[in-house]
């Protein structure tokens, strides 16, 4: 049967009702922008500028090496990770925040190896995200061929896991299509094999309810800059849980990762638990952007903000199916709410033009070759007119035919 069109009003109607309606003041978002792009990249929230600044006027610029204790820069990594935890549903002690999420990828993989004698290989899907399965690639090389990469399609993961695989490495979200592993079905399916399981979170910290513990995740990374909020290159996070702890080796032995770095020992003692994990001087300006970043999705209740998230990229879905028209567009996300993680895509094989097209008119998503546009529904800043308006500028783009410019297709360095 046929529904309504949903019209601006309805929109305006469910912001009125939205018991998130205000948070957008907390973050900088342009006039004028429709930004769903915060799986990439989410923007400052307005906490972080007066942090940065009081950090480099008076602490940095005020205080200078003092502050490592004066200010109590030391136990910052830690003070993050204990803000974190909650949201990955795990305790302080098992969540240590550094480096990159690649360069944690690695130091996690190569422990998973060592956590399995005897295996010798590291399963992905051929679907992960890049720096996933180069990441594998490079450490089974670095191994001198007594590990390997197999990499197979999603539905041949399960009988992949045979008696070889030291470790099944996954991305949680899928970062082109959105559709969401079964964490716990996963990780039980692999555990039974005997192998360990480490969950990429790129796209799912601050995006959804995760618990880490209660689906008996054994190891995870994940981002600081997407939806968390916490600047570019924000520092990134690694899980263990406790009961690896006491076998966990680092494969980068760095002076913060040892029991007492201060002590200038000539040999190298691991740190308890993940703490050996850290490898030098944890970066002050970025934690300070990051811990901003952390309490603004904390404080706002990470079920609010996904039953939000739902709202809007169900509304988006509707809109793109029921009045779209026949442009072309395929909606590769799967139907399911339950089944998809902030992100929602489309199909297109001018994909690239069309999203360059969207960002000249304030509406910025991204586009992932070879032919996916992708736009994130971070609901913390995100209200339903916009999802409305972004609909009605691709609606207005595909009608006059505006994305097929020259212009548009000029492709960028960074898409
Ligand atoms: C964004 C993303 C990363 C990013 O890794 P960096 O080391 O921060 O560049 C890793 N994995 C996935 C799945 C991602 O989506």
């Amino acid at each position: 049967m046929p529904t309504a069109p949903v019209t601006r009003e309805d929109a305006a109607g469910l912001d009125a009702a939205d018991p998130l309606g205000g948070s957008r003041e907390a973050f900088c978002v342009p006039d004028g922008t429709i930004y769903l792009d915060g799986n990439s990249l989410g923007p400052p929230p307005r906490t972080v500028i007066p942090r940065l600044v009081e950090l480099m006027d008076l602490e940095w610029g005020g205080d200078l090496v003092r502050s490592w204790t004066a200010h109590d820069w030391i136990d910052l990594p830690e003070r993050v990770a204990s803000a974190l935890a909650p949201l990955l549903g795990v305790s302080p002690d098992e969540v240590v925040v550094a480096d990159s999420t690649s360069v944690n990828l690695f130091k996690l993989l190569a422990a998973a190896v060592q956590l399995r004698p005897g295996r010798k290989v590291i399963l992905s899907e051929k679907e992960n995200f890049g720096t996933d399965l180069y990441v594998a690639q490079g450490l089974a090389e670095l191994l001198g061929g007594e590990v390997s990469v197999r990499v197979v399609e999603r539905s041949e993961l399960m009988m992949a896991l045979d008696d070889d695989v030291a470790v099944l490495m996954l991305t949680h979200v899928d970062f082109r299509t959105g559709a969401l592993h079964d964490m716990a079905e996963v990780t039980g399916a692999a555990q039974k094999a005997g192998a360990l399981v480490l969950w990429d979170l790129a796209h799912s910290a601050g995006a959804l309810p995760l618990d880490l513990a209660r689906d008996g995740v054994d190891l995870a990374v994940g981002c600081g800059y997407k939806y968390l909020n916490g600047g570019p290159g924000a520092p990134a996070f690694a899980f263990v849980a406790k009961r690896h702890h006491q076998a966990l080796n680092s494969p980068l032995w760095g002076w913060m990762g040892h029991d007492s770095p201060f002590d200038f020992e000539p040999d190298y003692l691991p740190a308890e638990g993940v703490k050996r994990l850290r490898v030098g001087t944890p970066p002050i300006l970025s934690l300070a952007a990051l811990e901003c970043g952390v309490e603004s999705i904390a404080e706002l209740g990470i079920d609010r903000l996904r039953a939000k998230s739902i709202g809007l990229s169900e509304l988006f879905i509707e809109l793109v199916e029921n009045d779209l028209g026949d442009y072309g567009f395929e909606i590769v996300s799967p139907r399911e709410p339950e089944r998809r993680g902030g992100h929602v895509s489309l199909r297109h094989n001018e994909g690239y033009a069309i999203v360059q097209a969207l960002i000249a008119e304030g509406v910025i998503g991204d586009f992932r070759a070879p032919d996916i546009l992708r736009f994130g529904f971070a609901p913390a800043y995100l209200r339903y007119v916009d999802v409305f308006d972004a609909f009605r500028t691709l609606v207005g783009i595909m009608g006059d035919s505006t994305w097929d410019r020259p212009e548009f297709r000029m492709r960028a360095k960074v898409t």
